[in-house]
């Protein structure tokens, strides 16, 4: 089942289309992809790394909290866990939260926003 529906949303989600996507959600424009210390602890020990070591590496420090670190490469910005090789992400299975509720963010339940990012992700399904 990948057609995916949230209530309160006004549009569904068909994840079986991110397997043909080039990573529209991980790369672009620059974004926030926050993290919580919990997620980074994960993430860490999914690396087999130390959490100083992954905020180090991994994280911009901004006011009091963390969002994973961008790469640019050609005029776009990459997620520091996006693979352009394999258009995958590197850590999905402990990805953070915001990356799993994509797109059932409480900012697409406004028309502007969702409009825009359906420009780049197929998978949003608008009614
Ligand atoms: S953590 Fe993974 S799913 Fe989230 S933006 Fe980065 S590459 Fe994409």
């Amino acid at each position: 089942m990948s057609i995916i529906s949230q209530e309160g949303y006004s549009f569904k989600f068909d994840s079986s289309k991110c397997f043909s996507c080039n990573g529209a959600c991980c790369r672009g424009e620059s974004g926030k992809v926050w993290v919580l210390i919990e997620e980074m602890e994960k993430i860490a020990n999914f690396l087999g790394i130390e959490l100083e070591e992954f905020k180090r590496d991994f994280v911009k420090k901004e006011g009091e909290r963390y969002s994973l670190k961008e790469i640019k490469v050609k005029g776009e910005y990459l997620c520091i866990f996006f693979n352009p090789s394999t258009c995958r992400c590197e850590i999905y299975p402990i990805r953070p939260l915001q990356c799993k509720q994509f797109p059932f963010w409480p900012s697409l339940k406004n028309k502007k926003n969702l409009y825009e990012v359906c420009k780049e992700c197929k998978a949003i399904l608008l009614s």
